[in-house]
C-alpha cells in the first residue's frame, strides 16, 4: 500500500463516524489470522475488538474458509423470492435447536440494522392486524443502540444517536431512564413501580418495548440487572405489547450465556441476532418471532410482512453461519468465556484505584474501563498500536471483547496495554 493509496482513502472513502475533511488516521491491514491483525508495515496486533463483536473464532478459521469455498463452488447468491436453498434451510434448522421453542419464524436479514427494522415493522403490523390503530410508537430505555438506519436510529439513545440533528425527521418514541440497577443488583419495589408507571403511561400508543438484554453495547457498555427484563416481560404481557430483544451484540455466548436474555429466564416475542452469526466472515442477521405473531400477520390486511432485501438469505453467508455456529457449539465456549471473564476481572479491576478511572466493568468476555474524561481516540489508538494491540476506544470507554480463542498471554497483552495507557493519564 502506497502513500498515494492512503491519500486516496483520506480523500474519497468514508469511514464509520469519521470526518471526510479531517479524518482520524487509519491503519492499513493486509491480512488477519488467529487473534492477530497484520499491518501493512509488518507489525502484528493482538485484536481486542473481534471486529466489533463478530470474529468470535478469530480470523482465517480453516473450517469457515472451507465452508465458504464449498459454497462458492455451488453458488454465492441467488434471490430468495420464490427460491429456497439448503444453506438457509440448514441454518434455520440449526437456529431452531438453539432458540426457545416459541421463537421459530426466522427472517434472514442482511445487516443488524435491517433485522431491527424488520422487528419494528413486524410489531407495527402485528398490532394493526389485531385491530389497534394508535399503536405505532415504541418504548425503550436510554443508553441503547440498535443500528444506524432511520427506524433503528429512532430508538437509539437520544444523545448518542444525535436525535437533535434529525429531530424533524425521526419519529418520537418513549425513553425510560437507563436501568437503575447494575448487573449484580436487585430491583427494589420503587424501581419496579417507576418502570411500571412508565409502561402504563405509554402502552396504548406503543406496539412494543425494544431493548438490548443485559448489555447495552455501543450506547455506553452498561450491564444492567436481569430483574428489569423479568419485570418488562410481565408488563408487556399485561399491556398487550410485544417484547423485542436486540441480541445482535450479545448472542452467541459473549456475555457467558448463549443469549443474554437467559440471565433473566425470559423469552422475547421477537429476537434480533447478527454480528457473531457468521463468525465475522460476512454480513448476516436474523429476526425471529413466535409462530403466534406469524399467524396474526397472516390475517393482516397485507397478509405478508412488508420487507424483502435483495440479499435476503444469502447462501454464502448462511453456509458460513451454519459452520460458525457448529464450531461454537462443538467448542468449550462457556469455559472459555468464563476464563476470559476471570482474567479480565483480575487484570482490569485494580484500575479502579486510578483517579482518572470512573468504573471497571466485566461480564463474560467483555471488559470495560470507563474514564472520567473522554479519551483522545487518535492518540490512544496510536499508543495501542505501538504496544502491539488493536483497541478502539469511544467516548469515555476503553473496552475489549476479544475472540474467544485468545490465549491468556495474548489477553494479558491487551489488559497490560490498557493499564499502561491509563498510567499515562495524569
Ligand atoms: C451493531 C448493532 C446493531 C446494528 O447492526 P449492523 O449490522 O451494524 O447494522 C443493532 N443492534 C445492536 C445491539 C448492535 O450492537
Amino acid at each position: 500500500m502506497t502513500e498515494a493509496d492512503l491519500q486516496f482513502d483520506r480523500q474519497h472513502l468514508w469511514h464509520p463516524y469519521t470526518s471526510l475533511t479531517d479524518p482520524l488516521p487509519v491503519y492499513p491491514v493486509v491480512s488477519a489470522s488467529g487473534v492477530h491483525l497484520q499491518l501493512a508495515d509488518g507489525r502484528r496486533l493482538v485484536d481486542g475488538m473481534s471486529s466489533w463483536w463478530t470474529a468470535i473464532h478469530g480470523y482465517q478459521v480453516p473450517e469457515l474458509n472451507e465452508a465458504a469455498r464449498q459454497q462458492l463452488d455451488k453458488m454465492s447468491h441467488v434471490m430468495f423470492g420464490g427460491i429456497t436453498h439448503e444453506p438457509a434451510i440448514a441454518l434455520g434448522q440449526q437456529l431452531l435447536q438453539l432458540l426457545p421453542p416459541d421463537l421459530n419464524r426466522i427472517f434472514l436479514a442482511d445487516t443488524g440494522s435491517v433485522a431491527v427494522e424488520v422487528a419494528m415493522k413486524v410489531a407495527i403490523q402485528y398490532q394493526h392486524a389485531l385491530g389497534y390503530r394508535g399503536r405505532n410508537k415504541f418504548m425503550t430505555i436510554q443508553g441503547g443502540y440498535h443500528g444506524d438506519t432511520s427506524g433503528a436510529m429512532a430508538v437509539c439513545d437520544p444523545e448518542g444517536g444525535m436525535h437533535k440533528l434529525f429531530a424533524d425527521f425521526l419519529p418520537q418514541h418513549f425513553f425510560a431512564p437507563r436501568p437503575s440497577r447494575r448487573f449484580h443488583e436487585k430491583y427494589t419495589a420503587e424501581d419496579e413501580a417507576a418502570i411500571t408507571r412508565f409502561v402504563a403511561q405509554h402502552a396504548k400508543q406503543c406496539a412494543a418495548f425494544i431493548l438490548e438484554p443485559i448489555v447495552q453495547g455501543a450506547g455506553g457498555m452498561h450491564f444492567y440487572s436481569p430483574d428489569l427484563l423479568r419485570i418488562l416481560r410481565q408488563l408487556c404481557d399485561a399491556h398487550g405489547l410485544l417484547l423485542i430483544c436486540d441480541e445482535i451484540a450479545t448472542a452467541f455466548g459473549r456475555t457467558g450465556r448463549f443469549f443474554a436474555s437467559e440471565y433473566a429466564d425470559i423469552v422475547p416475542d421477537i429476537l434480533c441476532i447478527g454480528k457473531a452469526l457468521t463468525g465475522g466472515y460476512l454480513t448476516l442477521a436474523a429476526t425471529i418471532c413466535t409462530s403466534q405473531i406469524g399467524v396474526v400477520l397472516g390475517r393482516s390486511e397485507a397478509g405478508v410482512l412488508m420487507h424483502g432485501p435483495t440479499f435476503m438469505g444469502n447462501p454464502l453467508a448462511c453456509a458460513i453461519a451454519l459452520k460458525s455456529t457448529e464450531l461454537l457449539l462443538a467448542s468449550p465456549w462457556q469455559e472459555r468465556v468464563r476464563r476470559l471473564e476471570t482474567q479480565l476481572l483480575a487484570q482490569l479491576a485494580p484500575l479502579i484505584e486510578h483517579p482518572r478511572v470512573k468504573e471497571v466493568r466485566v461480564l463474560g468476555a467483555i471488559g470495560v474501563v470507563e474514564t472520567h474524561e473522554p479519551i483522545a481516540v487518535a492518540a490512544a489508538q496510536a499508543f495501542f498500536v505501538a504496544q502491539g494491540v488493536w483497541i478502539r476506544p469511544f467516548r469515555h470507554l476503553l473496552y475489549i471483547m476479544p475472540p474467544y480463542i485468545i490465549q491468556a498471554d495474548e489477553l494479558k497483552q491487551l489488559t497490560q496495554a490498557i493499564r499502561d495507557y491509563i498510567s499515562t493519564l495524569h
